[in-house]
């Protein structure tokens, strides 16, 4: 399997060029953020529960992720590897994934970084409110929440995977498609 993780903090463009690399390379793209954003859409309890962490810019509990994504991830049978996109973002996060897919006799095959300074995420997370209609995005405050919680809780699983000869760390400033063109570029080299 190729798998692969989108890392970066809020705003880096995790989404769309996960969305493109999923469909470069017929992979099947997971966004936990989207999951969720799905179940609050549809007033599920697990959209109620993960509301009130995301309407503060906090990271929702570990062992509700976890087991959100697995759900998410056995949903797909029949692919020959993932994207994906916002998941790990702690080091719980990261230890799960390794054994569900060690379990899998499969692995993460790259983690690619892009790297965005924290100021261009703020301009780029605004804007993306003012077109998107994405509460989290409306709010300035709310976005340098998130960008803290990145920075605190997920900026740490860089050692970690780089520990692990997993990092690629990407330029994430430019056009989509000057930035889709190096991740491929990149995945290209490893495949
Ligand atoms: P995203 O769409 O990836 O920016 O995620 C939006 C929000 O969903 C985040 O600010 C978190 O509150 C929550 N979220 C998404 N993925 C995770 C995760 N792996 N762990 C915890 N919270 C998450």
């Amino acid at each position: 399997m190729v798998n692969l993780i989108l890392f970066g903090p809020p705003g880096a463009g995790k989404g769309t060029q996960a969305e493109r690399l999923a469909a470069h390379y017929g992979l099947k793209h997971i966004s936990t953020g989207a999951v969720f954003r799905y179940n609050i859409d549809n007033k599920t309890q697990l959209g109620s529960l993960a509301k009130r962490y995301m309407d503060k810019g906090q990271l929702v509990p570990d062992n509700v992720t976890i087991d959100m994504f697995k759900e998410e991830v056995k949903k797909s049978a029949r692919v020959w590897g993932f994207v994906f996109d916002g998941f790990p973002r702690t080091r719980v996060q990261a230890d799960a994934l390794d054994d569900f897919l060690a379990a899998r006799g499969t692995a993460i095959l790259k983690v690619l970084l892009l790297e965005v300074p924290d100021s261009d995420l703020v301009v780029r997370l605004l804007k993306r409110g003012e077109e998107s209609g994405r509460t989290d995005d409306a709010d300035e405050q709310l976005i340098r929440d998130r960008i803290a919680e990145y920075h605190a809780k997920t900026a740490p699983l860089i050692e970690y995977y780089q520990n692990r000869s997993k990092l690629e760390p990407v330029d994430g400033v430019g056009s989509i498609d000057a930035i889709n063109a190096r991740l491929v570029k990149l995945v290209d080299k490893t495949l």
